[in-house]
Order: structure tokens, then sequence, then C-alpha cells
């Protein structure tokens, strides 16, 4: 996530410090600027919490066992979701896409997959690119409550001049963080997955995770975008990771 970055000090920002911590704490994994903070449950099943009938201790606990399960199967969730993601180093993360031609029930049902995807990886975006499908497709939810945005064959059209540094990790490369800089504003054009014209005028985060997933289409890494020195790290911390699995 964007821990230096002015994005997470805004009101509205949706992952506070403390959740950058606890993510820390809980699970050792990297934050992402495709994974949504784990400090709540990526999805709280309908009815999973009891009905205030018993005493007020009584609930208490139930709800703090309802709450293991859902972190338990949320986790095994994220992790099978994560397997499904081509890693650094699959040559398709370094494939230009082509544009969809086709909106049809095959895009859609995409779509819909896409989107289980990213949520059951408690993530904010992913192109198709990192599912292997090589046609110009992402998916992004920047705000838990909103539903699952289809861009098909996005395009920057307008960036604005101002620029920010934010810290960037990605579902593709695993227990990597680099500072990536970023127009803050941007205009893009795209197809919702019937077809129909899009414009979209983003700033912040949702400019980001745009930014991010449009470069994957492009066969562009955040690897890409950082320092040198950032890079040569981030090597580093692939390597590392990819021995020990
Ligand atoms: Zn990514």
């Amino acid at each position: 996530m964007f821990l230096s970055s002015g994005a997470l000090r805004r009101p509205n920002a949706f992952l506070s410090s403390s959740a950058v911590n606890r993510i820390w704490k809980v699970s050792g994994d990297q934050q992402s600027i495709e994974r949504e903070p784990a400090s709540t449950p990526a999805v709280v099943a309908p009815g999973a919490f009891p009905n205030a009938t018993g005493s007020d201790d009584e609930v208490e606990r139930q709800d703090e066992d309802a709450e293991d399960e859902l972190d338990t199967e949320a986790a095994s969730r994220r992790a099978s979701a994560l397997a499904r993601v081509r890693k650094f180093g699959d040559p398709v993360l370094r494939t230009r896409a082509l544009s969809v031609e086709r909106f049809d029930e095959v895009l859609r049902s995409e779509v819909a997959r896409m989107g289980e995807l990213m949520s059951d990886a408690v993530g904010v975006g992913l192109a198709a690119t990192q599912v292997g499908a090589v046609h110009r497709l992402l998916v992004y939810r920047v705000q838990r409550q909103a539903s699952v945005a289809a861009l098909v064959n996005p395009v920057i059209e307008w960036a604005g001049k101002e620029e920010e540094i934010g810290e960037e990790g990605c579902l593709s490369l695993p227990a990597v963080l680099v500072d990536v800089e970023r127009p803050i504003y941007v205009r893009v054009r795209a197809c919702n997955e019937h077809g129909e014209p899009l414009m979209i005028e983003a700033s912040g985060l949702e400019a980001r995770v745009i930014q991010h997933e449009i470069d994957h289409l492009d066969g562009v890494l955040i690897l890409d975008r950082t320092t040198r020195e950032q890079r040569k790290q981030a090597m580093r911390a692939l390597r590392e990771a990819q021995e020990a699995a």
C-alpha cells in the first residue's frame, strides 16, 4: 500500500497505518496495491453472526468464534486465489495484451471470474494478463462497498502534471514493495463488459490502481517504474521468495 504516500493520509484513504501494521504482524505478507487491508474479513457471510438472544458474554464469545472461522476461511480462499495469479518470471506478464473485440457472454463470465479472484485474493485490482489472458481487460475495486468495475480496452486519455510517490506491491510480485511515482489525476476511456463507453476521472488511489493495471496490459511491472536501487532490492527479495517456495 501507500505507506509513504499522501493518499494514505487523506481522510477517506482506505488503509490506516494501524491496518498496515496489523497486516505485517498477522500474516507477514507484503501489502500490495492490489491487496486490500486485512483488518476485517474479506467477506462477511450473511448470518455469520448470531442474533443477540443469549447473554452479552455469550454473544461476544460467539462473535469471536465466527470471526475466527471467517479469518481462516478467508485466508485459505486468499491462498488459493493467489496461487492462480501468474508470478514474476512468467512471460505472459511481459506480453502486451491485445484489444478486446467481442463483448459477449464469454467476456462477461471472465469479468465475473476475475472479480471473484480479486476479491478472494483480497485485492483492489487485477489485470487479465495476470491470469494468463492476453487481452485488454482489468477489474478493480478500491472501496469495499463498491461493486467491481471492469475496464475493457482502457486508454489513459489525459494525465495531470502533478505526480506523487506511493509504495506499491503487486499480486504477481510476492514480497516486493517499491516506490512508484505516478500522476495523481487521470482521465481514462474504456468500455464496460457490455461494450458501453465509459469515461473515468480518477484521483489518488483509484488513479494509481488503474495506472498499475493498465501497465500490466502493456507488459510493464512496478520494477520498471522504480529506482535502480529499489529494483535491485526487489530482485533480491523475489529470488529469496522463490528459493523459499
Ligand atoms: Zn500488479
